[in-house]
């Protein structure tokens, strides 16, 4: 399917296959000289098909098309080995372009999954089924690397680049302020709230992701065209939403500890989530894995807020609210 949303911006629905997130919202903005593709969807047969679709009935000559990557996720970029020519440029945020060049697997990550009460007999089905670890192209990043302020101009569409570090800590959005329109990524959603993770001891990101809420409500807005469902046309109140969202579960968080000293996996096992499922014990891993990474953002933000203290106790990291 291609929508044209505003003269010469299109949206693509590029299907996601068994992910609830169900389609990755592609754009494309046309222009003679050069075009660009925001976002491209996962490395596989129906992403492609459906690019190619939209790219055709465009009349799109890829050796004529740049693309722009909000953020480092596999179902944003996954599909961008397939559509690169000689010519084509490749647009990233500094941070998420670094982090993906210098990527050196799923060790750390996993070792600290370990370490916050992840079970070793989950860990292996979470890996198994990852979109990253199952389509990856084996990424070469080629890319150019893009800075909070940077402009980016294609046909009458003068863009400028917005840093909104949360749901990965490189997140950058395409403002065009003329326009009042913004290529969010997956800095704000609706039906769905931006997967806002941790899984190491040194990020804070739910921290980040508040400022960078912040940050874009002060800009003036009219639409938000997302990287996944639909736009949003009242962004203002889709942030305060999402601001009220983060308050809720860190108290939540709070409520749950209650004078219990807990891993990260307990507390996450006594959230609440939207997944359809019974219980916790039948949540498949891979949505115990999310869950969990969710978990530790809100524990992380509270701890540096001077709210929890974290203690080791037999390798495992156990949280208890600061007295
Ligand atoms: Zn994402």
């Amino acid at each position: 399917m291609c929508e044209e949303v505003l003269p010469d911006l299109f949206r693509i629905k590029i299907p996601l296959p068994d992910s609830p997130l169900r389609h990755l919202n592609s754009y494309i903005i046309r222009d003679s000289a050069r075009s660009l593709i925001v976002d491209a969807g996962l490395n596989r047969k129906a992403c492609l098909e459906a690019m190619q679709r939209a790219l055709n009935s465009l009349e799109m000559d890829l050796s004529k098309t740049d693309i722009f990557i909000t953020h480092r996720h596999i179902d944003h970029f996954g599909l961008v080995p397939k559509l690169v020519t000689d010519s084509t440029r490749i647009f990233m945020g500094r941070t998420d372009k670094m982090l993906l060049e210098s990527w050196k697997g799923i060790g750390a990550i996993a070792a600290y999954a370990r370490q916050n009460g992840f079970p070793e007999n989950e860990l292996k089905a979470v890996f198994d089924k990852h979109p990253a670890a199952q389509f990856d192209l084996g990424w070469i990043a080629q890319s150019k690397a893009l800075d909070d302020g940077d402009a980016l101009k294609i046909g009458g569409y003068n863009f400028r680049c917005v840093a909104t570090p949360g749901h990965t800590v490189g997140h950058t959005c395409l403002y065009e302020p003329a326009k009042k329109i913004m290529l969010a990524g997956d800095h704000i959603l609706m039906d769905i709230t931006p997967n806002i993770v941790c899984w190491s001891e040194a990020e804070n990101p739910l921290k980040l992701f508040l400022a960078s809420l912040d940050k874009v409500e002060k800009l003036k807005v009219d639409l938000v065209l997302p990287g996944h469902r639909r736009l949003i046309d009242r962004p203002g109140d889709r942030i305060e939403e999402l601001k009220k969202h983060h308050a809720r579960r860190l108290a939540e968080v709070l409520c749950i500890l209650n004078g219990c000293s807990m891993s990260a996996f307990q507390i996450a096992s006594n959230m609440t989530w939207d997944f359809v499922s019974e219980s916790w014990d039948q949540f498949p891993a891979t949505q115990k894995w999310f869950a969990t990474g969710e978990a530790i953002s809100h524990i992380r933000y509270l701890e540096r807020a001077g709210r929890l203290v974290q203690k080791t106790e037999k390798k495992i990291i156990k949280f208890n609210i600061r007295k």
